[in-house]
């Protein structure tokens, strides 16, 4: 399998062959969530999108070191030189230290995540807790004389690392056209001496809690900085892939990759794998136009637009039957429609392993594990995967409907090929009952044993249960067609 694998590569604009620098070792890193808020359908997208890659490099044969990180240093996604603080409006509006919003975010994420069946990566680390590396890196830049201080503040300069290396490769960006679209826009920017300059450090104003002391002022590092800094730790000066959603290409990742060409001489990844954004009935997901669903409202079906509850497994199908790369529209319909299928396919992995074998088969099944696996390897297709395992369902209804018959071998080879590529890879899960139904189910299993205690003429075992039950405040009532019971 290693080897097969081609992956778009946001960089070149191509799918390349992919081809790790240590291999069978790939480093692989991704940005994750700031910690502020509860996570919404874009976090799941994401985190969905590279636990696929992940699951599929193991697959594949491969060591992947996965490192995602937390960022718990406030910033404003669009403009992080403001030194606004989201995380410290947060804790003032609640009351809160700005480390216990963080944890309470954090855990927040790594339920939902959890829900959702994402593996957890191997490193993650948070951005507070590696200011000496964020400290560093600033002192390289600086050294190597991309950066000026201004005030007790560091800013990247743009204009002269664009003169030696061409800024923008990665989205596409002129610098010429950056220069002119923020010239007037230089509220709090007049530090700077280009408008598109970036924050490297910050001095912290007085109301600033997060803070930290440099060698320039008690302040706090710039955004992009984080990532550059602990993928540099944990991964290297050049590592395999870097990842995130389609809003960090510009311009975070655009800073990270002038960052670590002037820090370590080189930009900071092989291949750069970004993730298309969610919609929601074909509009943009914000939290002002409120149409911005958190998980949690999903999976209770509490928001003016979810027309009921759906199940976590449901959420990450409807996910994965889109490429990453294509835009995703959310509706109920079209989640309905993913629950659909997606218990249709888990139905025909139960009637999978009761499928009588014949001698013979009358279907040839081979082209199911090499079509999917085809898929796969190219840009990770999981719907076109997803779409030859229904082929597969389709014969699997048929053989146990006696129109069809597949020998001993081929059932075997279906069993594991559905097991590896629903579970293992995809990541899909059988989901476990709800609690309620869990009770019932329970319920059901100790009125049964006292039906057998009373049919045993064992009568003080038969009230005992009916005893036990009352006091939990389950009645429970013998009628002619049998026992009912009540909470
Ligand atoms: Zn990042």
């Amino acid at each position: 399998m290693i080897g097969d694998l081609y992956l778009h590569n946001s960089f070149s604009r191509e799918k390349e062959r992919f081809v790790p620098v240590h291999a069978p070792h790939v480093g692989l890193y991704v940005c994750g969530p700031t910690v502020y808020g509860d996570p919404h359908l874009g976090h799941a997208r994401s985190a969905i999108t590279f636990d696929l890659l992940f699951r599929y490099l193991k697959f594949s044969g491969y060591k992947v070191r996965y490192v995602r990180n937390i960022t718990d240093v406030g910033h404003l996604e669009d403009d992080s030189d403001s030194g606004d603080d989201k995380l410290l409006k947060k804790a003032r509006l609640e009351q809160l230290e700005p480390m216990e919003v963080a944890k309470y975010y954090t855990d927040r994420y790594h339920d939902m995540m959890d829900l959702l069946n994402v593996s957890r990566p191997s490193i993650e680390p948070n951005a507070s807790g590696h200011i000496m590396e964020q400290i560093e890196m600033v002192q390289q830049i600086l050294d190597a004389g991309y950066a000026y201080t201004v005030n007790g503040s560091v800013y990247f300069d743009l204009v002269k690392y664009n003169s030696q290396y061409r800024y923008g490769q990665l989205s596409g960006r002129v610098i010429e056209d950056l220069l002119s679209s923020t010239r007037d826009n230089l509220e709090a920017q007049d530090e700077k001496r280009n408008s598109i300059d970036f924050a490297l450090w910050k001095k912290a104003q007085p109301e600033h809690i997060m803070r930290w002391k440099s060698p320039w002022s008690e302040g706090f590092p710039g955004w992009h900085l984080e990532c550059s800094a602990m993928g540099r730790k944990y991964l290297g000066e050049k590592f395999d892939i870097h990842g995130g959603g389609m809003d960090l290409l510009f311009p975070h990742h655009e800073s990270e990759i002038a960052q670590s060409q002037i820090a370590n001489s080189a930009p900071p990844c092989q291949y750069w794998m970004h993730n298309n954004m969610i919609t929601i009935n074909g509009q943009k997901m914000g939290k002002s136009l409120g149409n911005s669903i958190m998980l949690e409202e999903f999976l209770k079906g509490n928001h003016p637009l979810l027309e009921r509850a759906y199940t976590p497994m449901s959420i990450r199908f409807f996910i994965l039957q889109a490429h990453y790369r294509s835009a995703l529209d959310f509706s109920n319909t079209a989640l309905q429609a993913a629950e659909k299928g997606l218990s249709r396919l888990l139905k025909a992995v139960d009637t999978l392993n009761t499928l009588k074998p014949s001698n013979v088969s009358s279907v040839d099944i081979s082209s199911i594990e090499k079509d999917c696996f085809a898929a796969l390897n190219d840009d990770l297709n999981s719907p076109v995967a997803i779409s030859v395992l229904f082929d597969g369902v389709r014969i699997i209804n048929s053989v146990n409907e006696g129109k069809e018959t597949l020998k001993k071998e081929d059932i075997e080879a279906l069993k594991k090929l559905y097991s590896i590529a629903l579970f293992d890879i995809l990541g899909l899960k059988k989901e476990e009952k709800t609690n309620s139904e869990l009770t019932g189910y329970l319920i059901q299993f100790v009125l049964d044993l006292r039906q057998k205690a009373k049919a045993n003429k064992d009568f003080a075992t038969s009230d005992k249960i009916r005893d036990e039950l009352n006091s939990l405040g389950i009645t429970v009532k013998d009628t002619k067609d049998g026992t009912v019971w009540e909470m």
